[in-house]
């Protein structure tokens, strides 16, 4: 059903997306050990690879990094791992011998200090023994105190495990090349050839014929749906939250206020100084000098170029704008607010 807002795991479920799930497909198919599934926020990349790994049929292990904190130890990353590994009956098998390593019931534990703990380049040889998809959701959370060693044993597994693919996505696009640094010459992953599936929105047809096949499926009427595609255009995160809502009898105006509020609170984490930025793209200024105004504006003292470069960076990186443009047309809003 399409008017479902959990991430689409069974392809009936998916709207469209042949190609980039073909994409997808071949490149697990052909054993390819890197892949990047990216796109903003909402645009359906966990549904897209839900669906890829289910049609694939073979192991696999999910791990979903929004649930580490942004100073994540050891220890959180290994209990996020042990979580992924015990899903699959297959894995539990391959792991009970392994040192380090200790399947009670249906649970894998991971030791994650101490002399006998398992590394993680240990790790993945250990899954090396069967095909296996290694997915790690919004993988640019992996950023911080490890991200070394993370990194490190995705290069070794790399040169080493044949078996085993890493499916990386991201919704802060640049904050994840950042991470893997396939450009940066000081990183393990340095020039390592991967395959990127980018996910873009839908044309406003394709949009308008999602939400109406969203509301057939539910016996609801047609009406409201080019109004729901235009406040939300292509993201199809947006326009399963806005449909469902709509066709449960709550105004677009009242959805739309709710969309916006969610956007403001996914931008908390932002600094003060990116939220302006923000607030000043919003405002429709445009341009090196329109922008440094409205900010210095808002804030009634000069800001330094490199400070005010930064915080324009970031949030580029965060895949929230692009050339003084919001990706996502309910963060324009909700930056107005
Ligand atoms: P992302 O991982 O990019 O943030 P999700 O896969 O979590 O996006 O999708 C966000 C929401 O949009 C979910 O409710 C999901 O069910 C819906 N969705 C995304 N893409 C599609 C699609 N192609 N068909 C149907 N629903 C979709």
């Amino acid at each position: 059903m399409i008017l479902d807002e959990r991430p689409k795991s069974r392809k009936e479920d998916l709207f469209d997306r042949d190609e980039e799930l073909g994409l997808l497909l071949k490149a697990i198919r052909d054993g390819k050990p890197l892949i990047l599934l990216t796109g903003i926020r909402r645009i359906g990349k966990t549904s897209v690879f839900q669906v890829a790994l289910n049609e694939w049929g073979g192991s696999s292990v999910v791990l979903d990094c929004r649930k580490l904190k942004e100073n994540y130890g050891r220890k959180d990353l290994y209990s996020l791992l042990s979580g992924a590994l015990s899903r699959t009956e297959k894995i539990r098998d391959l792991l009970s011998k392994v040192q380090g390593v200790s399947v009670v019931g249906n649970y894998v534990e991971l030791k994650w200090g101490g002399e006998r703990y398992v590394s993680l380049a240990d790790l993945f040889d250990h899954l090396n023994e069967r095909k296996v998809i290694v997915a790690i959701d919004e993988a640019q959370k992996l950023r911080g105190p490890l991200s070394s060693e993370v990194k490190d044993a995705i290069a070794h597994a790399y040169d080493y495990d044949r078996n085993v693919t890493f499916l990386l996505t991201g919704s802060e696009v640049g904050l994840l090349r950042e991470f893997l640094g396939v450009d940066d010459e000081g990183s393990p992953l340095f020039g390592r050839h991967y395959v990127e599936v980018e996910l873009s929105r839908f044309t406003r047809e394709k949009s308008e014929e999602m939400l109406r096949k969203g509301f057939a499926e539910v016996g609801a009427e047609e009406g409201g749906v080019g109004e729901l595609v235009d406040a939300f255009d292509g993201i199809p995160g947006w326009l399963v939250f806005a449909g469902l809502r709509y066709v449960q009898g709550k105004p677009i105006e009242e959805v739309k206020d709710l969309a916006s509020k969610l956007a403001l609170n996914e931008m908390r984490g932002l600094s003060r100084r990116e939220r302006e930025v923000l607030k000043c793209i919003g405002k429709g200024r445009k341009g090196w000098k329109a922008m440094k105004e409205c900010v210095e504006e808002m804030e009634r003292s000069t800001v330094s170029t490199s400070v005010l470069d930064r915080a324009l960076r970031n949030l580029e990186k965060m895949s929230l704008v692009r050339d003084y443009s919001f990706l996502d047309p309910v963060y324009e809003e909700a930056s107005k607010r």
